[in-house]
């Protein structure tokens, strides 16, 4: 067998007697996308699936480093993957399959689920990717492995909106209550009070501030709700939370064309976090992005991290959309603020909750290219 680089460009591969008609088989059936590479990463074949789903001909990519097929960081590190694979032996993906992005032929990213399988014919390894479009599966049917339960919290947070017209009701009784109070309270003071008059001025008062406390509660409690109270803190890959984030963020935008770049720090990565959490709060930051970009031209969304200190590793999710409405800034991580219509003005409130009860902080500020960027800082993990 000719090693690839031998082969000429547009050539698909041979492997052998019988082998390569039996791939060649599964190649053109299989429902999946399904990239085959040697391990150094140079793609060996290319399957329809495939075709359809990155916009390649097979020609023009095999002979090609497969790490075209991915969006940044894993397109400039995706040899050092490999590499670390071969001198370690240490597995990070292979036989187990991960949600994350891959690159159209077009630039946009898309979310998929990859699984990968390795196979030797003869003295050479090659791995087999299969590979999963996962735009346009709708959240209630994702069924992704090891992240049902980001799902099923995910499934918590759009029960608000059912959650929202009960909420609604149970807070309109305090707050009623208060507003009758006032009004009663400033008739009585129309006129120079007297004792007796003071009196119950005072009862009224303490009054309303028990119903004030009481809508504090309710508030309250649907902010636990959402943050499920205890935190099961792990040492945790940023890196791969981010990807995942993103992903299923991305879940359902591919027709918007939204460019997605991840930076993310090469040399730290390691967070003492809830993994479901802190995944929420990604969800929520870019999902925020993605509908701040719908109405204007350029649909740009980066996110970041980057170690801010011995203690703490930095995200930023920064979008490139209409920026931050001046009449809310002040008060954007107060429940119930909210622009959009089917909003319920909870998300940013519930990220701060998350963020600060892991000992980070959360705040925005514009971006350079008018949008907005949001930063969170989380715990590194000891060492
Ligand atoms: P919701 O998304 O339900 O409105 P949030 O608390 O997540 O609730 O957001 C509150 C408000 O903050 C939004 O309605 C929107 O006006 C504003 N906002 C949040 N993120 C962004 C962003 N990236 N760009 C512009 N405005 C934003």
């Amino acid at each position: 067998m000719r090693p690839p680089m031998d082969r000429p460009a547009n050539s698909s591969v041979q492997f052998g007697d019988g082998t390569e008609a039996h791939l060649r088989s599964i190649l053109a059936t299989v429902p999946d996308a399904m990239v085959v590479i040697d391990d150094v990463g140079t793609i060996l074949s290319f399957s329809a699936a495939a075709e359809k789903m990155f916009g390649y001909a097979e020609s023009e990519v095999v002979g090609e480093n497969v790490s075209m097929l991915m969006p940044s960081p894993d397109r400039e590190r995706h040899d050092g993957y490999l590499e670390h694979y071969r001198t370690t032996g240490q597995r990070k993906i292979i036989g187990i399959g991960r949600v994350t992005t891959a690159r159209h032929r077009n630039g946009h990213t898309f979310p998929i689920e990859l699984s990968i399988g390795e196979a030797w014919l003869g003295e050479k390894r090659i791995f087999t990717g299969f590979i999963h479009d996962i735009t346009q599966r709708q959240t209630d049917q994702l069924r992704l492995k090891g992240l049902q339960s980001d799902l099923a919290h995910v499934g918590r947070v759009s029960e608000m909106g059912t959650l929202a017209s009960s909420l609604a009701h149970e807070l309109n009784q305090p707050l009623t209550a208060i507003a009758n109070y006032c009004e009663t309270l400033r008739d009585l003071l129309a006129s120079t009070p007297d004792e007796e008059t003071l009196a119950v001025v005072r009862e009224a008062l303490d009054d309303a501030a028990g119903q004030a406390v009481r809508a504090g509660q309710i508030v309250r409690r649907l902010r636990d709700f959402v943050s499920r109270g205890e935190l099961e803190r792990r040492t945790e890959s940023l890196h791969r939370l981010v990807t995942e984030a993103n992903a299923l963020a991305l879940v359902g935008s591919h027709e918007y064309g939204i460019e997605v770049h991840v930076e993310l720090d090469a040399r730290a990565d390691g967070v003492f976090v809830d993994r479901i959490q802190i995944q929420q709060v990604l969800v929520n930051l870019i999902r925020n992005a993605i509908d701040a970009m719908m109405d204007g031209p350029v649909r740009s969304l980066t996110i970041r991290t980057r170690s801010e200190s011995s203690h703490f590793m930095l995200v930023s999710v920064e979008d490139s959309g209409s920026g931050i409405s001046k009449s809310i800034a002040a008060q954007l991580f107060q429940p119930f603020i909210t622009t959009k219509t089917t909003g319920m003005g909870i998300g940013l409130s519930i990220c701060r909750t998350i963020v600060e009860a892991h000992g980070g902080r959360i705040w925005f500020e514009p971006a350079v290219n008018g949008g907005t960027v949001f930063h969170f800082t989380l715990p590194t993990a000891e060492i």
